[in-house]
């Protein structure tokens, strides 16, 4: 591998066999040689937000991983798992039986149509920053300068 850099990745699903599912992604990036995955945290169980209603519990976890892919290629990389595991097109927010996305790009800031770096919605979500702060509670988000902790913190004291 060339320059690599240490990405911060979302695993959900709520449809089908869930921890299959998750496992199935984990083995998928440890599959890939540009990918090398470090530290898989543990899975959680949470109510899903937003989307349509009646949809099942989600299970989420966090990856750390390394990799030389650019972001826009590594997001390529994690559509390509998904479909692998029978994602296919539905609402948005939708059920789904894997969801990756790209969580923190090292210190990337990037707003692209389809990426933005870090994930737009990652300060807002527990069910994201809870497994996050498991393998990462001091990386910093490049925009706001907190650590994932602070972040986990501010939203307990919203709540
Ligand atoms: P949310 O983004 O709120 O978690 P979602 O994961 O259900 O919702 P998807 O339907 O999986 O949304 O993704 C929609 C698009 O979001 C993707 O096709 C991708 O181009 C874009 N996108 C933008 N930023 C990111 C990111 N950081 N990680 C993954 N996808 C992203
Ligand atoms: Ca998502
Ligand atoms: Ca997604």
């Amino acid at each position: 591998m060339g320059e690599k850099t240490t990405v911060y990745v979302g695993v959900g699903s709520n449809l089908g066999p869930r921890e299959k599912c998750i496992d199935a992604a984990v083995t998928e990036l440890r599959a890939n040689p540009r990918i090398r995955v470090v530290a898989v945290s543990r899975v959680i169980e949470t109510e899903p937000v937003g989307g349509p209603p009646g949809q099942g519990l989600y299970l989420n976890a966090a990856a750390q991983i390394e990799t030389d892919l650019e972001p826009v290629a590594l997001l390529g990389a994690l559509k390509r798992i998904e479909r692998l595991i029978g994602r296919r097109e539905g609402p948005r927010w939708g059920p789904r039986p894997i969801d990756l996305d790209i969580l923190l790009f090292g210190p990337t800031v990037l707003e692209t149509p389809e990426l933005t770096l870090p994930h737009p919605r990652l300060r807002e979500r527990r069910f994201v920053l809870k497994p996050l702060s498991e393998i990462a509670p001091d990386v910093r988000d490049p925009v706001t300068g907190l650590s994932v902790r602070e972040l986990l913190a501010q939203l307990d004291k919203k709540a």
